[in-house]
C-alpha cells in the first residue's frame, strides 16, 4: 500500500465486522470507519465458545470494563473443555485453560506432568472446579469475592454479542449502514478502488476489510485469493446445531463428545445451552445425523439448522488494500472453538502493523503479518489432527479411518518424542513459537487420550502420595467457589 490510511470500509455486521470496527476506532480514532452488512445474508449465528486470549483481549486491549460487559450479555465462563474422549475406561479428561501442566509445587519431586501421565484428574484449580461444575469465583461469605483468573474463557451468546458490539462501534463514532456489496472496483495495481453497492452506489476507502463470512465477498470474490484447504487432514465438514432451554445447572465449560461420525459440543449459556454435531458428510447422512443428535439431546428446540464448512484457510489474509477477517479468511473445524480467537488475533496483527507504519504498511510489513496468522492458521490443524489420531473411544468407521488417515504434519515429531520419552520439556522446542496452544494444550491432549509412552513405569507409593497430596491442597484452596448461578447473582447484587 502507498498510501496513508484514513478512510475504512468493512463489509459485515457479525462478530468479524463489528469486532474489527471497535478495535480499529479505538486505536486508531482518527480513522474514518465505515460498515456494511446485509441482512440478505444472515449472522452465521454460532462461535459462542472462545479461547482465554478472548476476555483479556476485550478487557485488557480494548479496555472494555468487565461489569459493564457482563451486565450486557452475562457471558459464562468458560474454565476449559471437558473431553468425552480418548480411552474407553475413562469417562473424560478435562483440558484446562490454567496451564494445568507448568502448576509449581514444593511438595512434588517432578512436574505435574509426570504425574498426570498417570492420572490427570483435577490436577489444577480449574479442573477442580470444572468437576464441581462451579465458577472461578469464590466467596468468603463475608461479601468479599475473588475472581481466579488463571485464563478462563467465555461462552457468549453471540446475537447478543453483536447487539453490544453495534452498541460499542456506534458510540465510538463508527457509521453502521444496512446495504449489499455486489461486487468491487480494482485499480490496476489490483487494489480496490470502490465497493458497488446496491442501488449503484459506490464506496470508497483506502482500506477495506472483508468480515463477510463464509462468501468471502472480496478476498476470494474480487481478488480471487487461493483457498488453501485442511480437508485432506480434518474430516468433518457439516454440523447439526440446535438449542436447549437451560434445565440443569449452568457448566462453566465447552463439552466435546466423541459421536459415530465426528463429535458433540455442548455450549452452556446463561438461559439456553447449544448444541451442535460436527461431523463427517463422508460417513454418515444429514438424516442420520440428526438422528445420532435427537437420540442425545431429545429436549432439544425444533429449530435445527444444518451448516456446511470446509476447513482451511486463504494464502493470504492481507492482500494488497484488502484484510479479511473471521470465516473470510480462514475457518478450521470448531473442535477447539478457534473462530474468536482468531478474529481477535487477526485484527490485532493488522493494529499492530498499522501502528508500526504510521498507517501506511509496506508489502514487505504485509507479507510479514500473512506469514504470522498463516502459522496461526496451520498450527490450529497441525493440533486438532492429535485429536482424531488418537480418539479410541469408539471403533465406528469414521474413527478407524481417523485412526489410519490423519495426517500429523508438523506434530509427528513432538509425537514421537513424547512416545518415546514421555512429558519432558524438551516438547518445549518443537512448538511453534507463536502457539496458540502452548505446551499445556499438546500436553493435554497426548496425556487425557493416554497416546502409550514407551517404558512408562507405574508411580511408586511415594510419587502416589505426594500427587493426592498435591491436589488435596489445590481443593483446600478453593473454598468458597460457587457454581456460575450463584456467582450472577452474587454479582448481580454486588453491581
Ligand atoms: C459449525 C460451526 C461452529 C462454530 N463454533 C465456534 C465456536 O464455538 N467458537 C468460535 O469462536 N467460533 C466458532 N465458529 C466460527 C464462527 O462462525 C466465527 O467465530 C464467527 O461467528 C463468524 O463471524 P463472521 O463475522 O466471520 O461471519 P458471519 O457471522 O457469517 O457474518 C458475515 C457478515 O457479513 C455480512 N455480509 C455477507 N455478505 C455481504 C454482502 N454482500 N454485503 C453486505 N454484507 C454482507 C452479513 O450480513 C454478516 O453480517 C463456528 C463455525 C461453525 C461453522
Amino acid at each position: 500500500m502507498n498510501i496513508d490510511i484514513k478512510r475504512v470500509a468493512i463489509v459485515g455486521g457479525s462478530s468479524a465486522g463489528l469486532l474489527s470496527a471497535v478495535t480499529l476506532k479505538h486505536f486508531f480514532p482518527q480513522l474514518q470507519v465505515l460498515l456494511i452488512y446485509s441482512r440478505k445474508h444472515a449472522a452465521i449465528g454460532v462461535g459462542e465458545s472462545t479461547t482465554a486470549w478472548f476476555p483479556q483481549f476485550l478487557h485488557e486491549h480494548l479496555n472494555i470494563p468487565q461489569e459493564e460487559f457482563y451486565k450486557s450479555i452475562w457471558p459464562v465462563w468458560k474454565l476449559g473443555i471437558k473431553f468425552e474422549w480418548g480411552v474407553p475406561n475413562i469417562a473424560h479428561f478435562n483440558y484446562t485453560f490454567d496451564r494445568q501442566f507448568r502448576y509449581d509445587s514444593q511438595s512434588l519431586s517432578k512436574t505435574p506432568g509426570f504425574y498426570c501421565m498417570h492420572d490427570m484428574r483435577q490436577a489444577s484449580r480449574y479442573s477442580i472446579l470444572m468437576d464441581r461444575q462451579h465458577s472461578p469465583l469464590l466467596h468468603d461469605g463475608q461479601g468479599n469475592i475473588k475472581i481466579l483468573a488463571d485464563g478462563f474463557g467465555y461462552h457468549i451468546d453471540v446475537y447478543e454479542f453483536i447487539k453490544y458490539l453495534a452498541m460499542k462501534a456506534s458510540s465510538l463514532g463508527v457509521d453502521i449502514q444496512e446495504m449489499e456489496v455486489i461486487d468491487a472496483k480494482l485499480d490496476e495495481q489490483g487494489n480496490v478502488q470502490y465497493l458497488c453497492c446496491e442501488d449503484d452506489l459506490k464506496i470508497e476507502a483506502d482500506l477495506f476489510i472483508d468480515c463477510s463470512g463464509f462468501k468471502s465477498q472480496l478476498l476470494r470474490g474480487v481478488l480471487k485469493e487461493e483457498f488453501i484447504s485442511f480437508s485432506h487432514r480434518l474430516f468433518c465438514d457439516s454440523a447439526i446445531v440446535g438449542n436447549w432451554k437451560r434445565q440443569s445447572p449452568i457448566f462453566p465449560f465447552t463439552t466435546a463428545t466423541t459421536m459415530n461420525s465426528g463429535w458433540r459440543w455442548r455450549i452452556d449459556l446463561r438461559e439456553r445451552v447449544s448444541f451442535g454435531y460436527v461431523y463427517s458428510s463422508s460417513f454418515c447422512t444429514q438424516d442420520e445425523a440428526i438422528q445420532e443428535y435427537l437420540s442425545l439431546t431429545p429436549e432439544a428446540t425444533d429449530d435445527l439448522r444444518k451448516i456446511s464448512f470446509k476447513s482451511g484457510r486463504y494464502r493470504r489474509f492481507w492482500v494488497n488494500n484488502v484484510v479479511a477477517i473471521g470465516n473470510a479468511s480462514g475457518f478450521v473445524e470448531p473442535l477447539e472453538s478457534t473462530g474468536q480467537h482468531m478474529i481477535v488475533e487477526t485484527i490485532w496483527r493488522v493494529v499492530l502493523a498499522l501502528q508500526d507504519s504510521n498507517l501506511r504498511p509496506t508489502p514487505k510489513l504485509i507479507n510479514a503479518t500473512n506469514q504470522y496468522v498463516a502459522d496461526l492458521w496451520d498450527e490450529i490443524c497441525d493440533f486438532l489432527t492429535l485429536h482424531f489420531k488418537f480418539n479410541r473411544k469408539l471403533d465406528t468407521p469414521f474413527w478407524k479411518y481417523c485412526q489410519e488417515k490423519t495426517d500429523l504434519g508438523s506434530v509427528q515429531n513432538l509425537v514421537e518424542l513424547y512416545q518415546d520419552s514421555g512429558v519432558c520439556r524438551a516438547i518445549a522446542h518443537l512448538i511453534p513459537k507463536s502457539s496458540i496452544f502452548e505446551i499445556d494444550g499438546y500436553l493435554t491432549i497426548l496425556c487425557g487420550q493416554q497416546v502409550p509412552v514407551k517404558h512408562l513405569k507405574p508411580l511408586t507409593e511415594r510419587e502416589s502420595s505426594e500427587w493426592l497430596q498435591y491436589r488435596q491442597t489445590l481443593h483446600k484452596n478453593l473454598e468458597g467457589s460457587l457454581n456460575p448461578q450463584e456467582a450472577f447473582h452474587l454479582l448481580e447484587k454486588i453491581w
